[in-house]
């Protein structure tokens, strides 16, 4: 199958094909003539199938052929859970629609709202938002969403996880009843499948990657090591394999910038991205890394979410992560697109329960393979595991809106008590109390 077989329109496949795409993935041969079709549609795809293009390109097409609501009204809304992914889609639409007159704009935090809001008063007809700043711009009057007619949930699993669910809702109430929604999730649980039953009317359903499966093409290695030892042996494996570009996940801010410093005192140029960088920063060391002048990006989950690195060999776990889901997600950075991959977790004796999580998860147990001179030592004992805010398990993270996290009734976040008792709507907007906003911060 080629792209001129799915029924785009001629400026649409000369922008494909100067990316040099002659056949679409899976993915977008499956979902690209359903969104044209006009139908509702739930997919199952991570990051590294095309997604992207899955639902940019029959959504420009769809746009480009329907007449301009009065006023200019934006017409299409993506959300995404992070700034990067964001930033990530806004780039494609633009790549994708650069011979279309159809105006788009990206709106997150971390960054000053005026530019955007001058953005939404000119009038665009695509924005690709994350949940709490779009939330804020609706709230504030600065944009009307009346006019969606296709509604594109990105990642909606990681949604779900940053406790966005609560955002997500109260810009649904501002959408029109009739449009076309796309919802995209790497996993599936109970609350992802209600969440496609209230939003997803009659919805084609399409998968590329089996249920909660890691990427096929992705080899995953488990090296037990002692958790001190744990860099010394990273800098070992990448000086001695000659790796030239390698992610690094880490569970912490704190431990990806300590990571990051012993990275770059060995000689091997290292930078750190997570939510306590700025987004310029942040920008910064992605744009570095992916032109090859940093060999090492260590990252925590929520900063490295959604990044769109071609052809990413090496993945390292230097630590696993809590949730057994996260695997999943950051193996997924490697072995893009039918490249190989490999994904390496180094795994001390602390991490075996949650070894154990993702093994259940992934229906089978991982390699293990005990390097030479890294042998563990059998009388360290587990300790519990320290994450940022000294607490144990914690399900909100930084990198979006902390009070949009706080005010989750999210069962799957942390605080289990949280959905129960807690008065969502009165959780503190970000920057309206600093003292709250501060405290999120604590955790990974
Ligand atoms: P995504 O899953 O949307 O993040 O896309 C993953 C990567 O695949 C991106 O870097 C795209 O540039 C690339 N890609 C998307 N569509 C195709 C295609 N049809 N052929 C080859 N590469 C593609």
């Amino acid at each position: 199958m080629t792209f001129n077989d799915l029924g785009l329109s001629a400026e649409i496949l000369r922008a494909v094909s100067e990316q040099g795409y002659s056949e679409p993935t899976p993915i977008q041969a499956q979902a690209i003539p359903v969104v044209l079709e006009g139908r509702d549609l739930l997919a199952g795809a991570q990051t590294g199938t095309g997604k992207t293009a899955g639902f940019t390109l029959p959504m420009l097409q769809k746009l480009s052929q329907a007449k301009n609501a009065p006023g200019r009204k934006p017409r299409a809304l993506v959300l995404t859970p992070t700034r990067e992914l964001a930033a990530q889609v806004a780039e494609s639409v633009r790549t994708y629609g650069k011979y279309l007159p159809l105006k788009s704009t990206v709106i997150f935090g971390g960054v000053k709202p005026g530019p955007q809001i001058r953005q939404l008063q000119n009038g665009v007809d695509i924005i690709i938002a994350t949940p709490g700043r779009l939330l804020d711009h609706v709230q504030q009057g600065n944009v009307d969403l009346s006019g969606v007619e296709i509604f594109v949930l990105d990642e909606a699993d990681r949604m779900l996880d940053m406790g966005f669910i609560h955002d997500i809702k109260k810009i649904q109430q501002r959408l029109p009843k009739q449009r076309q929604n796309l919802m995209f999730s790497a996993t599936y649980s109970d609350e992802i499948r209600q969440l496609a039953s209230s939003l997803l009317n009659n919805p084609a359903s399409v998968e590329v990657a089996r249920k909660n499966t890691a990427a096929e093409t992705v080899s995953q290695r488990i090296l037990p090591v002692d958790k001190k030892r744990k860099s010394e042996l990273l800098s070992h494996l990448i000086g001695s394999q000659n790796w030239q570009q390698v992610l690094v996940f880490t569970r912490t801010k704190h431990g990806a910038n300590r990571l990051a410093e012993y990275l770059n005192k060995s000689g091997l140029k290292a930078d750190a991205i997570h939510g306590n960088k700025s987004q310029a920063a942040r920008t910064r060391a992605l744009k570095a890394f992916k032109a090859g002048q940093t060999r090492v990006l260590v990252a925590t989950d929520i900063a490295a979410r959604g990044l769109d690195i071609d052809q990413l060999p090496h993945v390292v776990n230097f630590e696993l992560p809590n949730v057994a889901e996260d695997y999943v997600h950051r193996i997924g950075r490697t072995g893009r697109a039918g490249n190989e991959g490999e994904a390496i977790s180094l795994v001390c004796v602390d991490e075996h329960k949650l070894l154990r999580d993702i093994e259940r998860l992934l229906k089978r147990d991982l390699p293990q393979e005990v390097l030479e001179g890294y042998e563990v030592d059998p009388t360290i004992k587990a300790e519990p595991i320290k994450n940022g805010g000294g607490r144990k398990q914690p399900r909100r993270r930084t990198g979006g809106r902390p009070s949009a996290r706080k005010s989750s009734g999210n069962s799957r976040s942390g605080n289990g008590r949280r959905g129960q008792g807690t008065k969502a709507t009165a959780a503190p907007r970000p920057g309206r109390n600093r003292r709250n906003a501060m405290r999120q911060k604590t955790a990974a």
